[in-house]
């Protein structure tokens, strides 16, 4: 799901190579950790509400399993590649390893618009990627979860077709499914939340509280728009979003004087998070091109949509004001990026740190399907908020101990469990 140009998969082995080097790890250990162990790439013939037959392409990647079964959305997306697949695998690894909970990385995804499908077309497409995968996922292998334009009902033809191959219930098998069907409550919330929970710590190490600071999001989807909510409660200022625009092919930032109005706009959205224009006009938004968001004279930058946001080309637009990031997407900041951001003295709250809090709900919707009692609200978002501080104050700690920058303290935690995971199984 990237430009010709950029390689996510690149990225997410250089930004590996790197703290290989810190670590000094051994050849065997990087070879294992710097490629997937597993990769699955099929064809899905659907048919389609016309009566044609459509064939799309499907892919499943298992990263690593060392710390415990993969874990991973599967994301719907007409410009989805393998080595998209790969990188996010890859990052999931380091992500449930960052926030320590026994899982792997794993990522799935299709070739496929679903503005252009009809649900029927959708539900067929979620039960053909499930017959292709269905002996090598699992909920003691490989567990599937929501992604990009993939939602809980997507999951939940899923389980569906799941237990009809195999026979049983296995609601251990998908997570983000329906509250009531499985599903906890608190996931819908769990990313944006998490993404919040971090950049709140990060605001306390320097002194700060989030009603002295305003804010800046790419994106309003699932991941935005819970941050912008839960940011809001604690007090900041959202000034602008932008989102993609499916009319228009191109992407737009809106903004309103003295910030946007989270519910105003959220009355005006689809749910693929794109925001009716002609409505925000008459409500008063300015409509600017979809990069502005990142201009903005803000304290805090959200990337919350797509990978390769901010890059050599970009890194240079983002305003003297601005102190902090916090990723809400995977991938959003490129290597180059990196070093202006870190020279610059920004505080980033790396991606596989920040948006962990969707994996860490996640995690609990398995224990409560094994368990078959379900938590509260307040329950999950508790464990979560604990889960997440700690994983915060732990890399924060390392990165001050250590003079690291966020995003390599992070690795550093990260890589070296999964590489002693290795070990201790006598992998290399
Ligand atoms: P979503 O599909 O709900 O929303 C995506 C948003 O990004 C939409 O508002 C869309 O209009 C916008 N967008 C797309 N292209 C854009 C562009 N070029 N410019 C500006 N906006 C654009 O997706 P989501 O679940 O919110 O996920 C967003 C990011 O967060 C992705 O990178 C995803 O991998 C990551 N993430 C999501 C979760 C989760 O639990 N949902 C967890 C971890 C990471």
């Amino acid at each position: 799901m990237s430009s010709n140009s950029f390689n996510p998969f690149a990225m997410a082995q250089r930004q590996f190579d790197k703290v290989a080097d810190l670590l000094d790890l051994d050849a065997a250990t990087r070879s294992i950790l710097r490629d997937p162990l597993r990769e699955f790439g099929f064809a899905i013939p659907v048919k389609m509400d016309d009566g044609t037959i459509r064939v799309f392409r499907g892919f499943r990647v298992q990263h690593n399993d060392a710390r415990g079964p993969c874990k991973g959305g599967i994301r719907f997306h007409p410009q989805e590649t393998l080595d998209t697949v790969r990188a996010l695998s890859m990052w999931m690894t380091w992500k449930c390893a960052v926030v320590d909970i026994p899982l792997g990385g794993g990522k799935g995804g299709v070739i496929c618009d679903p503005h252009d499908m009809s649900p029927g077309e959708q539900e067929r497409l979620c039960r053909g990627w499930v017959r292709q995968m269905a002996k090598n996922v699992g909920p003691l292998s490989d567990i599937p979860a929501p992604d990009v334009m993939t939602n809980a009902q997507h999951m939940l033809w899923m389980l569906d077709e799941f237990e009809a191959i195999h026979g049983a219930k296995y609601p251990g098998f998908i997570t983000g499914k329906p509250v009531g069907m499985g599903g906890s409550l608190g996931r819908t919330e769990a990313t944006g939340y998490g993404v919040m929970f971090c950049l709140r710590e990060a605001l306390k190490l320097k002194g700060l509280r989030p009603d002295q600071t305003t804010a800046s999001f790419q994106g309003f989807g699932n991941v935005s728009q819970y941050a912008i909510q839960l940011y809001e409660q604690m007090g900041g200022k959202a000034m602008a979003v932008s989102c993609w625009d499916q009319h228009d092919q191109t992407s737009y930032t809106y903004l309103k004087k003295g910030g946007i109005a989270l519910e105003e706009l959220r009355g005006i959205t689809d749910r693929f998070g794109g925001i009716d224009k002609a409505k925000a006009r008459e409500l008063g938004y300015e409509l600017k091109p979809g990069d502005a968001w990142i201009e903005q004279d803000v304290d805090v930058l959200v990337p919350a949509a797509l990978e390769n946001q901010i890059n050599a080309q970009t890194v240079d637009k983002i305003s003297k004001r601005v102190k902090f990031i916090a990723e809400g997407a995977n991938g959003p900041t490129t290597p180059e990026a990196d070093a202006v951001l870190e020279k610059r003295g920004i505080f980033v709250v790396p991606d596989f740190l920040a948006n962990a809090g969707g994996v860490t709900c996640s995690y609990f919707e398995q224990v409560q399907c094994n368990m078959n009692y379900f938590w509260d609200k307040d329950e999950v978002l508790g464990k979560l908020d604990q889960k997440m501080t700690a994983a915060f104050i732990a890399v924060s700690d390392l990165a001050a101990k250590k003079k690291l920058y966020m995003r390599d303290a992070a690795y550093v935690i990260a890589v070296s469990r999964v590489a002693n995971a290795c070990k201790d199984r006598g992998w290399v």
